[in-house]
């Protein structure tokens, strides 16, 4: 039943792993690092008034923010699928997910076709 030889699922795994720490680790330097700095910096510059600018700020803030908790969602969610061996599987249909695409993006849960679907639903 599964379809990646131990060696390309090993693999994968490492690439899930290493995208996990990357996204922990911007996700903690968004939200104490370099961006609350940059942000005391334009509030110090700015006299006045400076709520409409916040409040602007904080909509890109947790744009980031979504994408990356999609992101860490969908490596979460590819690496509970290792732990379970269903991983490599169309979380819809169930079919096999070719090794190239994998490669390309470890973190996928669908086939194409069910992944095109998914997208179409969400707009
Ligand atoms: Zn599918």
């Amino acid at each position: 039943m599964q379809h990646l030889t131990p060696g390309q699922q090993a693999l994968l795994k490492t690439e899930l792993d290493l995208r996990l720490r990357q996204l922990d680790r911007r996700v903690t330097e968004h939200h104490q690092g370099t961006s609350r700095a940059e942000h005391a910096h334009q509030v110090l510059e700015q006299d006045g008034d400076d709520a409409p600018q916040r409040e602007g700020e904080r909509e890109i803030d947790f744009a980031i923010s979504d994408l990356e908790a999609r992101e860490l969602d969908a490596v979460g969610a590819a690496l509970a699928r290792i732990e379970r061996g269903q991983y490599g599987l169309c979380a819809d249909c169930g079919a096999t997910i070719p090794f190239d695409r994998l490669k390309a993006e470890p973190w996928a849960l669908r086939c194409v076709g069910c992944a095109t679907a998914a997208e179409q639903r969400r707009r």
